[in-house]
């Protein structure tokens, strides 16, 4: 979290932005906002202003129709325009207008549009947590802007339209203490400065009580995530589950998780001690202050200067002042400590897309002949000082099938990462007939593409729609592929078909699947999108070697005459392949058939064949 101070002026900016951004997200949401702080503002004035007159109409002997009315405005009038204004704000905002969840549609929408490299980047879900635990500790960041900025507005109105009563009051006195103008400068004088100081002692005792609740609250967003591993991360986790009971690690992570616990809610103490100790100054002061008022108006009256019922609305107008005085205060402070979130979150949208996007549209061929090329390609990651891939080049048409065989962490998925565009190289170039990748327009060049990652996803989703990977689809041919794949008779199963849920974990009508069934659902995604290239990146390391091979061989049997890629690390896997690369260190070292690479015997493919055989004998 940056300690950096923001200028005020960049300050009014980011809240600005951020308010714009809030309101843009639900259309007629600034008028409805600005109309409920004019009623609101109407409300508080309503009672001082018709009470006064009341009392003063009973004082002047007004008529009995006009009594009636007054009392008719101060409590009928008031409670009608109230109750009306109230369900109405009610329904705006409960309606969604305003909820939290809003903001959040910005940053899932920015999560899934930025460049690949920063999924893969620890310090940009850092940020994204960050901004979450800013909302679950102090309420804070773009989510509160509107409950702090739109008060503001509504009481500064309301600091208005009482200062003007009070400047009405200053010219009343004047005119009471008129024979005797020295007194008169005495009386406002010293009542302005006993006003005007007891104002500042508790702005600053506001103001340093709220800037240390924020510190407490902001101190409680790294415990947050620490909060988040042990609970999300790892405690509810099956995997870890096994660890947890095989190393009888409860005790040592309960003991760390009540630690933190006690920091949390030693932070969230304090933060509510330093609260109560604020309200004990800020009533005195109140007290004092109003007995001040009380006794200025009483002055007034008995120098006749304001009739006995223009108390209630002179006393009303001061006092309210100081109260509101006080809420744009702390409103302030909280403004100003929450502005660097909301400038974490405008930050965080604003993370610019680094991969250049082309324009150049993919030529659609019907003979499907495209070839792939991968000249003199280095890479490496971001932040790392070491190449992945060094000077790579290969060459593969369509309709070809292409095994890449190496050790683990040879840079099989970093080549598939690339082919993808997930990343671009660090040098050298990668060509589709003949033009660098990096030239036509990313989404069609994408879409040539289907992978199914060694970590694939299946979501809760129903059925059709994930392997369709929409709402609407052809269900004729999602059922086909699920046929082709061997869920046909899991399809049979399905209570609700393709609508079927998988999984239990949002709907209990759902059904759990095996990862071997949600392979081969993802296998089904891949097919049905019916891209001329299809690629299997090892989604099958969890199983054995033969049940690999099936796969894999069975997979080949599916894709017809479109162009397949297959990663393994294991070569049993691949040797049905006719085109075989062999990484290694990054570099293509060999390429060739099953029969051509095991007679070369200078070769990796070779030892590994031979290393892995040998695995394979002793297992069996
Ligand atoms: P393989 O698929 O052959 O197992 P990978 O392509 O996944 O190998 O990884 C090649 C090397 O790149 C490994 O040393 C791995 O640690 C490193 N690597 C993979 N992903 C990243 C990443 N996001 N950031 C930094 N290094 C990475």
């Amino acid at each position: 979290m940056t300690e950096e101070k923001i200028r005020l002026r960049d300050a009014i900016k980011i809240n600005l932005r951020g308010l714009l951004l809030l309101y843009s997200l639900v259309p007629g949401n600034m008028f409805m906002t600005g109309l409920f702080i004019v009623v609101d503002v109407v409300c508080s004035y309503w009672d001082y202003f018709f009470l006064a007159k009341f009392v003063n109409d009973v004082v002047l002997g007004s008529s009995r129709e006009v009594l009636v009315w007054d009392v008719i405005l101060v409590t009928i009038g008031r409670t009608l325009i109230n109750y009306l204004f109230n369900s109405l704000q009610k329904f705006w905002f409960y309606s969604g207008s305003n909820s939290w969840e809003l903001p959040n549609a910005h940053l899932n929408e920015k999560m899934m549009s930025m460049d690949y490299e920063y999924m893969e980047s620890e310090s940009i879900h850092n940020r994204r947590r960050d901004i979450d635990a800013m909302v679950r500790h102090n309420g804070g960041g773009v989510c509160k802007l509107f409950w702090l900025a739109t008060p503001v507005v509504e009481k500064v109105i309301q600091m208005l339209v009482a200062f003007g009563y009070t400047a009405y009051l200053v010219s009343r006195s004047f005119v009471a203490f008129s024979v005797e103008p020295v007194k008169a400068v005495l009386f406002v004088g010293t009542f302005s400065l006993a006003f005007a100081a007891l104002l500042m002692l508790s702005t600053k005792k506001n103001k340093v009580a709220e800037e240390k609740m924020y510190r407490y609250g902001e101190a409680n967003v790294p415990n947050d995530r620490q909060y988040e591993f042990y609970t999300t991360e790892y405690m509810e986790k099956g995997e870890c589950g096994k660890t947890i009971r095989m190393f009888h690690q409860q005790n040592l992570l309960s003991s760390h998780f009540e630690k933190l616990i006690e920091t949390i809610h030693g932070n969230i103490d304090k933060m509510s001690r330093e609260d109560q100790k604020r309200n004990v100054w800020v009533g005195a002061v109140e007290a004092l202050v109003s007995g001040l008022v009380y006794f200025l108006l009483a002055v007034m009256v008995s120098k006749g200067a304001i009739l006995v019922g223009s108390i209630c609305l002179y006393a009303g107008c001061i006092i309210n002042f100081l109260y509101h005085f006080r809420y744009c205060l702390v409103q302030w402070v909280e403004l100003s400590a929450n502005t660097k979130y909301v400038k974490m979150y405008l930050d965080f949208l604003d993370i610019p897309n680094k991969k250049y996007e082309g324009t150049l549209p993919v030529e659609k061929r019907d003979d499907d002949q495209f070839t792939i090329e991968f000249r003199h390609v280095s890479f490496r990651y971001p932040g790392s000082d070491q190449d992945v891939l060094k000077d790579f080049s290969i060459k593969f048409r369509i309709g070809e099938r292409l095994a890449v065989v190496g050790k683990n962490g040879s840079g099989k998925t970093t080549f598939i990462k690339l082919l993808c565009r997930l990343y671009d190289p660090t040098e050298g170039e990668i060509l589709l007939n003949g033009i660098d990748i990096r030239k036509y327009d990313y989404r069609e060049y994408l879409s040539l593409f289907s992978v199914v990652f060694q970590d694939f996803k299946i979501p809760a989703l129903p059925l059709g729609e994930n392997v369709a990977v929409s709402t609407e689809y052809d269900a004729q041919r999602v059922e086909l592929v699920l046929e082709r794949v061997g869920l046909g008779e899991l399809l049979q199963k399905m209570p609700a078909g393709l609508n079927t849920p998988l999984y239990t974990d949002f709907d209990k009508n759902g059904v759990d699947i095996s990862g071997g069934e949600a392979q081969k659902v993802a296998i089904a995604r891949a097919l049905y999108h019916d891209t001329p290239f299809v690629i299997l990146d090892e989604p099958t390391a969890a199983l054995d070697p033969l049940a690999e091979y099936e796969i894999y061989s069975h997979f080949d049997d599916l894709v017809g005459t479109k162009t397949a890629v297959y990663i393994s690390h294991r070569l049993s896997s691949c040797q049905f392949c006719n085109d075989i690369l062999v990484i290694d260190g990054g570099k293509a070292v060999q390429r060739g058939n099953h029969e051509e690479l095991v007679k070369d015997q200078e070769g990796l493919y070779y030892t590994l064949w031979n290393t892995q055989a040998q695995y394979y004998q002793t297992e069996g």
